[in-house]
């Protein structure tokens, strides 16, 4: 026992005040417009080769935009890689939920970001009770997962795990909701008293992600349920996770 104490000692292992602290070095996280000017339609190569369809390049009056739906995207850095003019890097941010499906639609020239709400005056601001359904690879939920572990610890801005939607106050979706999910998942969230919320965690429970338009119509939780927020990622850091829920925790 001591040996392990000391171990953990060692490691330097203790919860983390630094709140949507940014990604390590090298950590790959999602992408990001710079202030290079694209190179236009002419390359596209980003479009080409995103496997989500992400990317949108166009011209007006010979000026090239690039429109990137991070809702789509898995964060495979293809595009940062592939754009030979360094229009798009990686994204070292945590701090990525966005209330609107809009807000996560973003364009090289108007260089938008993501928003959320930042009033504190919710209803739940003091604690929130969350269900998780899982409907899909569960890269998601080991996320989830890690927002209770002693590095990111959720119990402490209040946010609490529950068993059962009855208990629940918000319903976290996992995956990309396939047709065979959707009655169980139609079920959970009446179940829940209102009033209650719904945030789709990660790329494939806002849009289907790479299932998008498959056979299984799986192209996430907004088509079957009213969805109040949205976490990006795939998966999301414990950080952007614990960051959406509490946003929703601030509203009215
Ligand atoms: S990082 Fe996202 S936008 Fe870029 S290629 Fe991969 S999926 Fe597409
Ligand atoms: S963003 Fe980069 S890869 Fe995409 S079209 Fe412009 S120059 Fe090419």
């Amino acid at each position: 026992m001591l040996k392990l104490f000391g171990y953990l000692l060692k490691q330097g292992v203790a919860t983390s005040g630094d709140y949507c602290a940014p990604l390590a070095e090298g950590v790959i996280g999602l992408p990001k417009f710079t202030d290079e000017v694209c190179a236009g339609t002419s390359c596209g190569a980003c479009q080409t080769e995103c496997p989500t369809q992400a990317i949108n390049v166009t011209e007006s009056d010979g000026k090239p935009d690039v429109t990137l739906d991070l809702g789509s995207c898995i964060g495979c850095a293809v595009c940062v890689r592939t754009c030979p003019t360094g229009t798009i890097a990686n994204d070292n941010r945590t701090k990525v939920a966005s209330d609107t499906r809009l807000d996560l639609i973003v364009s090289s020239t108007s260089k938008r970001t993501t928003s959320s709400n930042t009033t504190p005056q919710g209803i739940f601001e003091r604690s929130i009770a969350a269900r998780v359904v899982s409907t899909g690879c569960s890269a998601c939920d080991l996320e989830i997962g890690a927002c209770n572990n002693a590095i990111f610890d959720m119990e402490r801005f209040g946010i609490h795990i529950v068993a059962s939607p009855r208990f629940a106050d918000v319903l976290l979706v996992t995956g990309p909701v396939p047709k065979a999910m959707h009655s169980a998942l139609k079920s959970c969230y009446e179940a829940m008293a209102e009033p209650r919320i719904v945030i789709a965690v990660g790329t494939c429970a806002i849009s289907g992600g790479v299932h998008k338009n498959g056979y299984t119509e799986a192209n996430g939780v907004d088509k079957i349920l009213p969805v109040d927020a949205y976490i990006p990622g795939c998966p999301p850091h414990p950080w952007s996770i614990i960051d959406g829920i509490r946003n929703v925790m601030k509203r009215k």
